[in-house]
Formats: C-alpha cells, structure tokens, sequence
C-alpha cells in the first residue's frame, strides 16, 4: 500500500506508534466500565481521554456463546456480529439475519457488545428488547467475582437507571432454547432502514399447547422511559386460545400499559399506532395461516 502510494509513508510507523502506547498500562480495574466504546465514547469521549478505563471488551470470561441442555449463555461482550457468525444462535432462530440487519450497521454490529447495549439503557436498544422477549437472566459479577442473577425484566428500573452497583459488571446473559412449539419474532420500525436507531422495536417469545398461549413475553421499545417487558399483557395472553379475538383484546391492554412521549422518533400517537401494528405483525408472521392482516384490522 504504502510503495504504490495508496497511503502517506508514516503508515509504516503506525504498528510501532500502537505498541508504544503500552495498552495495559492505561486499563485500570478501578476505572469506567468501556467494552467496545461505541456508546461511551460517542457521549464523553473528552472526558474519557482524562480518566482511567477499564476496557472489558476483548476479556475473555465474557466472551463466548454456550450451550447447555435447554440453556444458552452469551458472555456480556460478545458483540451483534458473534451473534450472526453462530450456527446454532443461527439454527434457533432461523431469521436472525433479518432481525438484526435493522441493527446499526455493520461496523457499529462489528463492535457493539450486548452488555453496552443493555447497560447504555436505551429505551429503543435493540438487543435489550431481544433479549427481554427471551425471558432472559443476567449474571452480575462484582470486583470480589461473587456472581448474582436477576430476571433481564428487572434490570432496567427507570430512565438510564439499572439494577448494577458499583463495582458490578454484567457477565453474561442467559436464555431457555426455545423448543419446538416455541416461536420467536423481532419487528422494528425506524425512519431510515439502515443505521438508524427505531421509533418503536418489539419482540415476542410465544409458546403454544394445543391452540393455547402456554406462555408469552412480549416486549417493547420506544414506549416508556425504559425498555419494557409488557407483563399485564403477558399475564392475559397466558392460556387463552390464539385467535384474533384474544389478539384485539390484548392490544387494548398494551395501550393502558404503555406512555410513549412525542419526540424526534415520532409523535406520542404514531408511537401508540406502530405499537398496534407491530404486535399484530407478530401473529401474522408467525401463525400466518391462523392470523390473516385483513381479520386483524376489520
Ligand atoms: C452510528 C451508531 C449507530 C447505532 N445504532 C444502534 C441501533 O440501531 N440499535 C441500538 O440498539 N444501538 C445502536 N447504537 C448504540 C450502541 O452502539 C450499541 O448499543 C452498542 O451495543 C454498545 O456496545 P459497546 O460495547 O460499544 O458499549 P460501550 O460504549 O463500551 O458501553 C456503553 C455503556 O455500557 C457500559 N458497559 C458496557 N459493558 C458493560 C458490562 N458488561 N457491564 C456493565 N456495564 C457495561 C459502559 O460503562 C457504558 O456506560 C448505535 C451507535 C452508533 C455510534
């Protein structure tokens, strides 16, 4: 590159120039919590330059994807990209290509890591409202390793405030495979279709027995001051039979239990709109030959 002049002649110092910088020496245990800084650094890159760091996104007892039994854990800093490069994350949901190519872009997926994007605590983060439709549990880790686990729909507990304590880090995250009459889908919605974080995104994990909802946890993003695991509407689709009365009559307590605010992502009223849409779009995609668009919206 740089004899056929495609870059200046100071490249070739640039291999040196990083390994002078003696990266272990600036990386503090005591120091703010950066994985991959794709978030923290877009927001206090400044103030960062003039504070000790502890850089958590390349330690490997939070890397990994695992697979137990029934059990998937997926360490804190596995990025969006690990995730798509799994077989079998790719074999448990055969649509994860599609759910996540709405996700940043492809450098920022490269990078970003799941505990950045649950603990930046967006109320649209697209991985923490995945990984909350998955009924997921985190494992916290403090400085001394002692480890605790609390329910994902615990964590965040108002705007940019989380169940973390100083000196805790998230570990990992933890999910049941979803078996055979379990179904999973993840919609967003955002004004431009690449590189854009949503105005509303929504997953859902539903299983059936017999026609019936045996379980359902339905989440949502762009509604509230957090991301939202939309419990009252779970706890009534839990055991009735999957038709589109019961649908309609779910939508109406998603509305009592959502309170979008009008800002640059749209106003209050389109929020509330696309919160409808999305949650039929779920039925339609995953029981299209029970749920028909045309039934939904008569
Ligand atoms: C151009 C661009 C586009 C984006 N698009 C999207 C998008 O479409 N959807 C979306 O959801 N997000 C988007 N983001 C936001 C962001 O990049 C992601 O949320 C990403 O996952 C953050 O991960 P990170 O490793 O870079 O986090 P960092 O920036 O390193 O950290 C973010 C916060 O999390 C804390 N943290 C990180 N890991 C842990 C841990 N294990 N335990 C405790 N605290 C931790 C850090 O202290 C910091 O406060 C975008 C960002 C950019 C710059």
């Amino acid at each position: 590159m740089i004899d056929k002049g495609f870059v200046p002649d100071y490249f070739i110092e640039i291999p040196k120039k990083l390994n002078d910088l003696k990266i272990q020496k600036l990386n503090s245990s005591s120091g703010t919590i950066v994985a991959n800084g794709t978030d923290i650094y877009v927001q206090f890159a400044d103030q960062l330059s003039e504070e000790n760091i502890n850089l958590i996104g390349e330690e490997s007892s939070l890397k990994g994807i695992t697979f137990s039994d029934k059990i998937c854990t997926i360490g804190a800093s596995t990025t969006v990209t690990e995730l798509l490069e799994n077989d079998k994350l790719q074999n448990i949901f055969p649509k994860l290509n599609s759910f996540l190519k709405l996700v940043s872009s492809q450098q920022i997926r490269n990078m970003g890591t799941l505990g950045g994007n649950f603990v930046n605590a967006s109320p649209i983060g697209d991985m923490s409202i995945f990984f909350l439709a998955l009924n997921s549990t985190l494992r916290i880790k403090n400085k001394n390793g002692t480890t605790r686990e609390i329910s994902f729909q615990k964590f965040h507990q108002d705007y940019k405030k989380f169940d973390l304590k100083e000196g805790e880090l998230i570990n990992s995250v933890s999910f049941l495979i979803p078996d055979k009459n379990t179904y999973f889908n993840f919609e967003k919605v955002s004004k431009r279709s690449y590189l854009d974080i949503a105005s509303v995104n929504t997953a859902i994990r539903i299983n059936i027995k017999n026609n019936r909802i045996n379980n359902a946890y339905f989440s949502l993003g762009g509604i509230a001051a957090i991301p939202k695991f939309l419990t009252k509407t779970n706890d009534f689709l839990n055991g009735k039979i999957i038709d589109i009365k019961t649908i309609k009559q779910a939508e109406k307590i998603l509305q009592s239990e959502i309170s979008p605010i009008s800002d640059v992502r749209g106003t209050s009223s389109y929020k509330r709109l696309l919160a409808k849409q999305l949650f039929f779009a779920h039925f339609i995609e995953l029981f299209p030959k029970k749920i028909k668009f045309q039934n939904l919206f008569s």
